[in-house]
């Protein structure tokens, strides 16, 4: 059953969370806080592997012992090495150091790195048990849960991807110490995003307890739509206007960011519409800007463009689609006029000048 518990004490004595994500045989145990890091030797002795790869985009001393014979590769992350030229190099270390099925793969890094090091385990050996220890609040909250796993092509973002659910995620909260100011608000972006497809209000919560409501949201709607079929689509609020805004800016936006304005949007679109009234509407801006996240859109970008990305959206289908909150919560709303959302595009302030986004 799909939950937060608190788990084992921590060594500090405070209690970390654990969520379980329900998938039947493919379930496994998010753990969340200070620390949790150093439990993946006991993770990996349930798993019965021999041997372990870890794939760590963090310094070393950031990178726990596996507890079984282990080869470390330090993780080239970011946009542009999610490739499958990297997810092959991968491949070919783990069958240089003789990794077998019943062996285990660990990621640590952010998002690209447990994207990219979660394909290569889904691959090699038609598929390797695959442990992450995301380090970025973003790969906390989304990246890291959930199998889905990608990279890049030339052509688009996670052109290339698989299902491939990992055993267990241990999201240390330690590491988001080191995380740079931009990053940390750019996580923010999915927390707030939350607020509105059914985690509640996670303002003034401790980033322990955001972490491990937005996870528990995430899991509850994995485990009923492990494939995207539908319900899934409710993680894209505030997505099909922020993947567009992510292009539009060619990737100037951080996605978190650029969700975060999507978010306002959506709020706005669903008020000209008429599924919610006006203070419903403001809600969107206060909780995107308690976060300190961007509410305006960037300077430069202009209506038409936007209108024209949303269309590539792959929810849109039957015209323009949006997931829109409603009388019965958020849901995916098709076929909404482009005129519509042009005006409501137009309504909304623009920064005057380029650079980083204002808060
Ligand atoms: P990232 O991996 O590029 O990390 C962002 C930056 O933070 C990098 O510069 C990284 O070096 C740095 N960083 C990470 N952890 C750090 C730490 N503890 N201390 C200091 N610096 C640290 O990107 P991201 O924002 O973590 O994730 C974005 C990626 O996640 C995208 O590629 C996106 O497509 C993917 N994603 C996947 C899913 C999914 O369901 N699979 C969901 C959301 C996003």
């Amino acid at each position: 059953m799909t939950g937060v518990a608190q788990g084992a004490a921590a060594a500090d004595g405070s209690s970390w969370h654990t969520i379980e994500v329900d998938l039947g045989e493919r379930g496994y145990p998010v753990r969340i806080g200070a620390g949790v890091r150093h439990t993946l030797p006991e993770v990996i002795a349930r798993i019965g592997a021999r041997k372990a790869v870890v794939v760590s985009a963090r310094p070393g001393a950031w990178t726990p012992d596996p507890g079984v014979e282990a080869l470390h590769i330090a993780a080239r992350d970011g946009e542009r090495h999610k490739t499958l030229a990297w997810v092959e190099e991968l491949c070919v270390c783990f069958a240089q150091f003789g990794l077998t099925r019943s062996d285990v793969v660990v990621s640590c890094g952010g998002g690209t790195t447990t994207d990219a090091v979660g394909l290569a385990a889904a691959l090699y050996h038609r598929g390797v048990p695959v442990v992450h220890l995301p380090t970025s609040l973003l790969a906390q909250v989304d990246a890291s849960v959930g199998g889905k796993t990608a990279v890049n092509l030339p052509q688009g973002k996670n052109l290339i991807g698989a299902y491939w659910q990992p055993r267990a995620v241990l999201c240390d909260t330690d590491y988001l110490t080191t995380l740079p100011q931009r990053e940390r608000i750019n996580g923010y972006g999915e927390i707030a995003r939350c607020h509105f497809i059914g985690a509640g209000d996670l303002r003034g919560l401790g980033t322990a307890e955001q972490i491990a409501a937005s996870v528990a949201r995430k899991a509850q709607i994995v485990s009923l739509d492990e494939r995207d079929a539908g319900l899934r689509h409710l993680l894209n609020y505030g997505h099909t206007l922020g993947h567009a805004l992510e292009r539009a800016t060619d990737f100037a936006l951080r996605h978190g960011e650029a969700v975060a304005v999507g978010t306002v949007f959506a709020g706005r679109l669903a008020g000209a519409l008429g599924r919610i009234g006006p203070e419903r509407v403001a809600e969107h801006l206060d909780v995107v800007r308690h976060y300190g996240l961007p509410t305006e859109l960037p300077a430069g970008v202009s209506t038409g463009e936007l209108v024209a990305l949303a269309r590539l959206d792959k929810k849109a289908t039957r015209g323009l689609a949006f997931v829109l909150d409603g009388p019965a919560g958020a849901e995916l709303v098709s076929g909404v006029p482009a005129e519509t959302v042009a005006a409501v595009l137009d309504a909304m302030p623009r920064r005057a000048t380029a650079g980083a986004p204002a808060r």
